[in-house]
């Protein structure tokens, strides 16, 4: 694509445009995501394709998925010639998972606009457990690398106790192992974000962490329970917004209801969900 039309491309703040410019850390940033040339990649809102160009060498096939019509025809223009690429113009949260990657193993990648970092987790999440759960239909999730903002990165790798713990480390915490693999400091972008970033690697596990008979059930708990997180959970979960049914609370005889949310561990909101469920004897 010409130089000027290139330059054109402003970044949309509604959109969470900022772009990674700087290529020595666009380098470390593929290093950390660490690519096997065998791999099938889902970049999420490639932008001018900075990360893309990369992932096109490192990996076998990458699908490119972006919202902004601008971006698209820059990428379609930008790689032409590139077999291994298919550009999606897409929002990732509608995405059709199945129906446009189909089976087989899958890494999940991408830069994204920090307002909807917690929505786009919560979707890949979904589909790593359904993963679990055996369903044939969508990709194998083999791992998801995902800028973010550094706080919440740590927030999602806190362990139960800290009060920065909550509904995302409670969840990502049954499916994946989750560290933090690199940080960036604002100056890798344009426009330089206002926090600093990291990239966060999610690992799936083989099975759930813990058995849980109910998935649905256990992240409406975990996310009712933090709602109110000053709570203990057997007055958040009275609460007219609680997923638990009338007079179910009555026969729960458990200490964990006794507790604040922030004080129960992955595998205590388990046990607790596990106690809910086998009480409906469904
Ligand atoms: N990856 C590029 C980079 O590193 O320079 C662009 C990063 S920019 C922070 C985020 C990109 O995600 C933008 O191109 C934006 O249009 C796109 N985007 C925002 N929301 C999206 C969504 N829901 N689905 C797909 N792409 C999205």
């Amino acid at each position: 694509m010409p130089a000027k039309s290139y330059k054109s491309l402003q970044p949309k703040k509604s959109l969470g445009q900022n772009f990674l410019t700087d290529p020595w850390w666009i380098q470390r940033i593929v290093s950390a995501i660490g690519l096997d040339h065998d791999e099938r990649v889902l970049e999420i809102g490639p932008g001018k394709g900075v990360l893309t160009e990369p992932l096109l060498s490192h990996a076998n096939q990458v699908f490119a998925v972006e919202i902004d019509s601008r971006m698209v025809g820059h990428l379609e223009e930008r790689f032409a010639d590139a077999p291994n690429l298919r550009i999606l113009h897409e929002d990732f949260l509608k995405l059709d998972l199945a129906g446009q990657i189909g089976p087989g193993p899958l890494r999940i990648v991408g830069n994204l606009p920090y307002h909807v970092t917690s929505g786009i987790i919560g979707a890949v999440l979904d589909a790593i457990r359904r993963n679990h759960e055996g369903a044939e239909d969508g990709p194998r999730i083999t791992g998801f690398d995902i800028m973010i903002q550094k706080e919440v990165g740590q927030r999602i790798c806190s362990p139960h106790g800290n009060k920065v713990y909550g509904v995302l480390s409670v969840l990502a915490n049954l499916l994946c192992d989750v560290r933090i693999a690199l940080d960036v400091p604002p100056k890798a972008f344009s426009p330089p974000p206002k926090v600093q970033s990291s990239i966060l690697h999610f690992h799936p596990l083989p099975a759930m962490r813990y058995p849980l008979a109910d998935w649905d059930l256990f992240r409406a708990i975990v996310r009712c329970a933090f709602n109110q997180r000053r709570k203990m959970l057997r007055n958040s979960l009275a609460g007219s917004a609680s997923p638990l049914r009338d007079g179910e609370l009555e026969h729960i005889g458990s200490d964990l209801l006794e507790r604040r949310p922030e004080s129960l561990s992955p595998r205590e909101f388990a046990e607790l969900s596990n106690r809910i469920h086998g009480g409906r004897g469904e």
